[in-house]
C-alpha cells in the first residue's frame, strides 16, 4: 500500500466507498464520475502504478482483474449487450490515478475510435 494513493485507500477500506466486489487480490467500485450507465473501476488491492510497471509475475493478478470484470458485466446485465475494458497508461491516454485500474464501461453504445 502506498501513502497518499487514493485507490490504495479505497481498496483497503481506509476511505469508505461501497465496493461492488472484493477478494484478497482485487477490489471494484463505481467511478465517481461515470462515463456510461455502468462504469466500474477494478483495482489490485496491492499498489501497482500502472501497465508499465507490470511483470510476468503479475499474470495471475491480471487474469483475476479480467475474469472479475466479466463476472461484474454479467451482474450488471451488460454481458450480452457488450462492454468495454479500458486501461489508460500515461498522459496521452489520460491516466490520472497512478494505481492500476481497469475501467468497465457499458450500458450504452460506445463510440470507436475512442476520443
Ligand atoms: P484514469 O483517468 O486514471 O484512467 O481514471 C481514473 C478514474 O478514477 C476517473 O474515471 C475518475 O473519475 C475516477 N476517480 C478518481 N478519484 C476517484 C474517487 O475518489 N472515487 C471514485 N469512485 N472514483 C475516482
Ligand atoms: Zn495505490
Amino acid at each position: 500500500m502506498a501513502d497518499d494513493c487514493i485507490f490504495c485507500k479505497i481498496a483497503n477500506g481506509q476511505i469508505p466507498v461501497p465496493l461492488v466486489y472484493q477478494d484478497e487480490r482485487v477490489a471494484a467500485f463505481r467511478d465517481i464520475n461515470p462515463q456510461a450507465p455502468t462504469h466500474i473501476l477494478l483495482v489490485p488491492r496491492a499498489h501497482v502504478t500502472g501497465v508499465p510497471a507490470l511483470t510476468d509475475a503479475d499474470g495471475p493478478l491480471l487474469a483475476a482483474l479480467l475474469t472479475t470484470a466479466a463476472a461484474l458485466a454479467r451482474q450488471e446485465g451488460i454481458a450480452e449487450s457488450g462492454y468495454r475494458l479500458v486501461i489508460n497508461a500515461g498522459p496521452d491516454a489520460g491516466q490520472t490515478v497512478d494505481h492500476l485500474h481497469v475501467h468497465l464501461l457499458g450500458g450504452r453504445a460506445l463510440g470507436w475510435p475512442p476520443g
